[in-house]
């Protein structure tokens, strides 16, 4: 004998499942007109694959799968389809939802359809596939996609335990009792699938012990296989899927979690009906069994009844007295809702139609204070605090409400039962689930709104920055080819490149020796050049001369390049040339001077042969006064600028200058020129920045005053 265990709470309400069980199943037959709606299962809706007017067959798909969790919906017959519109359907919320409306043509015509005959041996993909094609799904109640359920373990666990529910706990309904009770080798059947698919170690079917005609059935069907029938005391609500799972293994799930979580996968009795009937009749679920029952129906029974069939439409079967009806309910009369109206359809979850009378299920008594009995919570499959919930619902504490574990209250009603106050406290948590819910989906948005802002915040922000650096590009692609073109077209060689031209003419004079090897033509060579020229004639010149006369040679050519550097530098200053060029000048002044006193003294001591003679008139222009020449025909050419004008050509000149000059620094690291030479470009080229920004200011100022 197996051990079995038990749930916390649970409360022992009268059954009522005696009227609806004396009758074999009926078929209820076609009804003129079916109507299916698309979202009969939990997940996205089906989307419509027919068109009005379009003729189908049974068992056609008219509506795929909308999603992963999602389900296709079948013609439950043949017929034609008659309207895609918005319906009134069996929904706590009474809300109309797009259904497919089927005018049958009484042919019950099926479409073409094979099942796996040789499913042992098919993989599991194509049995899920076939599962899911066939819009199987959860038939206890909760209509969750079979296929995703089967296929899926989001924690990743192994699954060592399959449970089969025919609990079928709730007053008032035995469809499961009937379908075990007459159908029971298509339980096996379905079952042996779902161990295939789930490969679990044991294989249990849980059946409470008020059916015993229905264990019997089932422990025939049974024989010779793995599975376990295992029978438990009545208690309500023992068809929960969790309070179930706990009966058979002793094992609880944690809140907030699944089944698998614990090993464990749970399916319906009819639903292991469905799955053989898809896999080896390749027959899609079209139909289910149905309880009609209450006292206002003459012949409460079960119903084999196409999906889609109104309720009206079955309760006219069953002699149904609309004078006696206190309510219609779907589902049982604990966790049942009321139905607004008999036309609605049965669906893939409509386990139950009750009709009860006043007498039957009077409404409830006027609701009285809470008197703190704490009769909800022992009556509480859960273990939750329902007074506490009651309370928190009431006050709209939402965050209490998940903090008690709001989400794991299965809403079988057992507190409202228990409760001598008469207070409908699932009623409180129905709307209170609704509205967490409402509120996390509105935050969700929010949130997705929130990132999407921010997200074209930071793309706005990107492409601005992307323009700007195309923009600076563009203008530094400009500016440079302005100084190439200026450079190109410029006679105009500054201080600086002529002072690195003279220092490389210099040095490679002196590793050349007397030797040149092309003399190019006067007019054609550079100052430094014309220097190198010059002093190399004057050693020429003096190659016969005595001691005393190069000696005074030396002193006369030292005073004139004292003489012409001194005027320079007055000039320079004058016109108020680059501080680079004042202190080049200052410097070599300074370097002339002991030449100078040396040339002096070797002179004196030669006696007067020696003494210098008056100097001659320089006819020759050298180059510092070419570039003051140059620098006064520039400023003669500004005078009829505007000031605007002078400041911009002042900003393009400077401009120039920094660019030659970082241009020259990178050209003489290269070459390895002196540090003297790359000293003074560093040092220039750091003197010519502020001047720059100045420069920059003036005209943005003067630009701006223009603009004022
Ligand atoms: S059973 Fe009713 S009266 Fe008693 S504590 Fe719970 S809510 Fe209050
Ligand atoms: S309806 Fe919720 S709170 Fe009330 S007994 Fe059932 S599970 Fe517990």
């Amino acid at each position: 004998m197996r051990k079995i265990w038990d749930f916390h709470g649970g409360i022992h309400p009268p059954e009522n499942k005696h009227q609806s069980l004396t009758q074999p199943i009926r078929r209820a037959g076609i009804p003129a007109e079916l109507v299916l709606p698309l979202n009969q299962h939990i997940g996205a809706p089906a989307e419509p694959i027919v068109e009005i007017g379009q003729k189908v067959l049974k068992g056609e798909c008219v509506a795929r799968p909308a999603g992963f969790i999602s389900v296709p919906v079948h013609a439950p017959t043949s017929g034609t389809v008659t309207a895609v519109e918005e319906r009134q359907v069996a929904h706590p919320s009474g809300l109309a939802t797009e259904c497919i409306v089927i005018t049958s043509d009484l042919e019950d015509r099926w479409v073409e359809h094979a099942g796996i005959p040789d499913w042992t041996s098919a993989d599991k993909a194509t049995l899920l596939a076939c599962i899911r094609d066939a819009g199987i799904a959860g038939m206890g109640g909760a209509g969750f996609p079979t296929a995703v359920k089967l296929g899926v373990n989001p924690r990743g666990g192994s699954i060592d335990t399959l449970v089969l529910n025919g609990t079928e706990c709730e007053p008032y309904i035995t469809a499961d009792h009937v379908l075990m009770r007459e159908r029971a080798e298509e339980v096996v059947a379905g079952t042996r699938i779902l161990q295939k698919l789930v490969e679990p170690k044991e294989t249990l079917l849980g059946v409470e012990d008020n059916k015993p005609d229905a264990i019997e059935a089932l422990r025939r069907a049974c024989e010779g296989t793995d599975m376990d029938v295992v029978v438990f005391p009545t208690k309500y609500p023992s068809g929960g899927e969790k309070q179930l799972i706990e009966i058979l293994t002793g094992r609880q799930v944690p809140s907030g979690g699944l089944p698998a979580d614990i090993g464990v996968v749970c399916q319906n009795m009819g639903t292991a009906v469905a799955v053989y009937r898809a896999v080896v009749h390749g027959e899609p679920l079209i139909s289910r069994i149905t309880t009609v029952t209450g006292e206002a129906v003459a012949q409460p029974g079960n119903f084999d009844v196409l999906l889609g069939t109104p309720m009206s439409f079955l309760l006219e079967l069953s002699g149904f007295s609309a004078d006696r009806l206190q309510r219609l309910v779907m589902g049982g009369p604990m966790m049942g809702f009321t139905i607004p109206d008999a036309a609605v359809p049965v669906v893939k979850t409509t386990n139950c139609i009750l009709a009860p009378t006043e007498k039957e299920l009077p409404p409830p008594p006027p609701a009285q204070p809470c008197i703190r009995c704490g009769l909800c919570a022992e009556a509480c499959p859960a273990s939750l605090l329902p007074q506490q919930l009651y309370w928190f619902s009431r006050g709209k504490e939402y965050e209490k409400l998940e903090a008690h574990n709001l989400f794991d209250c299965i809403e079988c009603g057992a507190c409202s039962y228990a409760c001598p106050s008469n207070i409908p406290l699932v009623q409180y948590y129905r709307a209170s689930k609704a509205e967490v819910t409402q509120l996390k989906r509105d935050q969700a948005k929010s949130e997705h709104s929130k990132t999407r802002f921010e997200a074209r915040q930071e793309r706005l922000q990107r492409e601005a920055e992307e323009k700007e650096a195309q923009r600076r590009a563009r203008k530094e692609a400009a500016e440079a080819r302005a100084r190439q073109a200026a450079e190109a077209g410029s006679a105009e060689q500054d201080p600086i490149q002529a002072a690195i031209e003279r220092a490389q003419a210099k040095k490679a004079a002196a590793q050349e020796g007397e030797e040149t090897p092309q003399r190019p033509a006067v007019a054609q060579l550079d100052p430094a050049q014309l220097a190198i020229e010059r002093a190399k004639a004057a050693r020429a010149v003096s190659a016969d001369q005595s001691p005393a006369e190069k000696a005074r040679a030396n002193l006369e050519r030292l005073q004139e390049r004292l003489a012409k550097s001194e005027a320079k530098l007055t000039a320079s200053r004058e016109q108020g040339a680059e501080a680079t060029i004042i202190d080049a000048l200052e410097a070599a002044i300074e370097k002339l001077r002991p030449k100078l006193e040396v040339a002096q003294q070797e002179v004196d001591a030669l006696g007067d042969e020696a003494q210098p003679k008056p100097a001659p008139a320089a006819e020759e222009k050298d180059a510092a006064q070419l570039a003051i020449e140059r620098a006064q025909a520039a400023r003669a050419a500004t005078a009829d600028q505007s000031p605007g004008e002078k400041a911009q050509a002042n900003l393009e000149r400077l401009r120039q200058r920094l660019a030659k000059s970082e241009a020259k620094l990178a050209a003489s690291r290269e070459e390895g020129a002196d540090d003297s030479i790359i000293d003074a470009l560093e040092a220039a080229i750091e003197k010519l920045r502020p001047k720059l920004e100045a420069a920059q200011r003036e005209v943005e100022e003067l630009k701006a005053g223009q603009e004022a």
